[in-house]
């Protein structure tokens, strides 16, 4: 089969050889034994390189002396075409060296001409030789290249993983079946305040303690229940983490098995989730439920009680009534005030609040916000100040809306404010600033300095040892929610003990109608 194969291909090959009767016997062997050869004869090295350069050789059969040089300077041209060497009995070593030197095989020219015998056995030998080098080649670098893509893509994967770990903004641990940390990212760092290089490696119980936020207890350790049931497994809602200093992190934890294809675990990826956000909002949730029942309790039990006084005393005075049904008044305001309120929050909550565009007079609305609430002011001998001007201050905007906000700020600095202190209303258009300036500031208890980034949060309420004093958490949300309506912003100063002020600005798209500058009232 191989034979035949060689014999329908014909083959190119170059004979260098000086000896015109070798020469001789090989055409004469070439043309006997019918050979598939397409063969071209040089008597010397230059004849050699001139060959070389205007065709291609599948093989070279060089002997060894020619008259202008060795079968090694036809060698050092022949570039990666396989050669044979011939040379005449006795010159064995240089056989050898020209093994070497890259000859695929030799032949020792003997009287009898026999090496013309294996010639042809050589010949295909050597080209076959040379071809499943080429192939052997073209699969090598074919290999290199497939492992270069795949070490590229291996290291883009890699990279891609540990972009995407660090921009996580989650917390992702993964272990080993043994719990030993294989995987650490950026937050975990942060949340457990353990190093990424130090934490890797250790066992994750050394690490990671979990603990039940009420009772300080661990909590049940989820890693190890993966590693048992192969099923993902998530935490409680009272897992808190426990940070390098002792401190807790509320934190929501999930863990999922690695497995392998064939289904077995192989370790445990956790995440964790930072959830102090949400737990205080849960908690105000709790708080606002639990204060606003008390609040609308409150003046409840008080407007029955007086109600039931005036039925069930059909003789009560007349300055007695009359007393009872303005604590009735006052106790239903408050209690309509509150379900106001909660009316409003709901309505921005579900975006249906709208604004009644139209043009307000803020001067007015402030005064009038002023007159209500003097009485209040009074009541709790507090001086209330106002520093209005007397002209129209006019923007676009919704007129309710701007007195609930200057209301609730006035309300707000009266309730904080205890006896003999003062509580001043503003209202200043800069308009070099850009802005009208509605400042309502006070010499109350003022707002420690932790709760103020919090206070305009819905629920939020600061928690003031010791005294008892109404509110829902609402008023600040609806305040905020309400100036943003009318492209403005609200601003707070205030240091505990001294008093708080409270800056809304809004844009001047004011139209002031004349000149500023109301006396202080
Ligand atoms: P609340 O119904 O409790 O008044 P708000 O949303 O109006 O709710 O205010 C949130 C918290 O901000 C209040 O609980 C209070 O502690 C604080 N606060 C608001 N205004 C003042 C102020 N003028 N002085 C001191 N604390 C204030």
């Amino acid at each position: 089969m191989e034979s035949s194969d060689i014999k329908e291909e014909k083959y190119a090959v170059l004979l260098v050889e000086d000896d015109e009767v070798d020469q001789m016997a090989f055409k004469l062997a070439v043309k006997k034994d019918g050979l598939p050869y397409d063969y071209t004869v040089a008597g010397t090295v230059a004849e050699a390189a001139n060959q070389l350069k205007t065709k291609a050789f599948d093989v070279v059969l060089v002997d060894y002396k020619l008259g202008d040089g060795t079968a090694f300077d036809v060698f050092d041209i022949l570039g990666d075409i396989p050669r044979i060497f011939t040379t005449g009995a006795g010159d064995q070593e240089v056989a050898i060296k020209a093994m070497k030197a890259g000859a695929y095989d030799y032949l020792v020219k003997d009287m009898s001409r026999n090496y013309l015998k294996v010639l042809p056995g050589v010949i295909k030998n050597a080209i076959n030789h040379k071809r499943n080098l080429d192939r052997l080649k073209e699969y090598h670098s074919s290999l290199e290249k497939l492992v270069k893509e795949r070490t590229e893509q291996l290291a883009n994967e890699k990279e891609l993983l540990s972009v995407t770990l660090a921009s996580m903004s989650d917390g992702v641990i993964a272990v080993d079946i043994d719990k030993k940390i294989i995987l650490f990212n950026r937050v975990v760092e942060t949340l457990s305040g353990s190093a990424w290089h130090d934490a890797m490696g250790k066992n994750i119980d050394e690490v990671l303690k979990i603990v039940n936020e009420g009772s300080g207890e661990p909590s049940e350790n989820i890693i190890d229940v993966v590693l048992k049931t192969g099923q993902l497994k998530v935490g409680t809602s009272q897992d808190c983490l426990v940070g390098q200093g002792g401190e807790l992190h509320p934190v929501s934890v999930s863990a999922a098995p690695i497995g392998e294809v064939g289904g077995n675990v192989v370790g445990v990826v956790v995440v964790l989730r930072d959830v102090t956000r949400e737990r205080e909002i849960e908690q105000m949730k709790k708080d606002f439920i639990s204060s606003v029942s008390h609040e609308l309790r409150t003046p409840l039990t008080s407007i029955m009680a007086y109600t039931d006084a005036i039925l069930s005393t059909p003789a009560l005075a007349e300055q007695a009534r009359r007393e009872y049904l303005l604590i009735i008044e006052e106790e239903s305001k408050r209690l309509a005030t509150l379900i106001g309120s909660i009316l409003e929050i709901s309505k921005i909550e579900s975006g249906k609040m709208q604004m009644l565009w139209q043009d307000v007079d803020v001067s007015a609305v402030a005064m009038r916000v002023f007159s209500a609430l003097t009485a209040v002011a009074n009541k709790g001998s507090i001086h209330l100040g106002a520093d209005v001007p007397d002209e129209p201050v006019i923007i676009k905007g919704d007129e309710n809306k701007m007195e609930s906000i200057i209301s609730n700020l006035v309300n707000n600095a009266l309730k904080f404010t205890p006896a003999n202190g003062t509580v001043n209303l503003s209202v200043r258009p800069e308009s070099a600033a850009g802005g009208l300036y509605i400042c309502v500031t006070d010499s109350g208890m003022g707002i420690p300095k932790e709760a103020l980034p919090k206070i305009f949060d819905r629920f939020y309420r600061v928690y003031r040892q010791g005294k008892k004093i109404e509110g829902t958490g609402l008023g600040l949300a609806i305040v905020k929610e309400f100036v943003s309506m009318h492209g403005g912003r609200v601003e707070v100063e205030s240091e505990e003990g001294k008093g708080s002020k409270f800056t809304i600005i809004l844009p001047l798209s004011v139209e002031v109608k004349s000149a500023v500058g109301g006396a202080a009232l």
